[in-house]
């Protein structure tokens, strides 16, 4: 299961940086989660839950989910467009000389502890 594993990697993240900083005890983790991930938010939400239970230094933590929409650029006419809408080719000019500027990202933007 591809998000238990990016539970397992937030955790130990967020574990990490509260121990760091001489904290026992995380609230609350900002993921921010790209619309092309392949991480399905419901799925990451029941592995969190699961995971959370399980470590006493994440008792109760809540995952809050940023979504950042995917977004294509054109090499061939500048055009920056919709990924999930128009796919990889450019729905201004009709190339397909295009590359993802972001969306894939699964990145921990914030972490809470007390
Ligand atoms: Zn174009």
């Amino acid at each position: 299961m591809h998000e238990l594993g990016i539970v397992f990697y937030i955790i130990d993240d967020a574990k990490k940086a509260a121990t760091d900083n001489g904290l026992t005890s995380v609230r609350r983790v900002t993921l921010q989660l790209g619309e092309v991930s392949g991480v399905v938010p419901e799925l990451l939400g029941d592995a969190w839950k699961w995971a959370c239970a399980r470590e006493p230094m994440m008792e109760g933590c809540e995952l809050e989910v940023e979504d950042i929409p995917a977004v294509t650029h054109c090499e061939a006419c500048g055009t920056d467009y919709g990924t999930v809408e128009h796919g990889r080719i450019c729905p201004a000019c009709g190339s397909d000389q295009t590359y993802l500027l972001r969306g894939r990202e699964v990145m921990i933007k914030q972490i809470e502890a007390y």
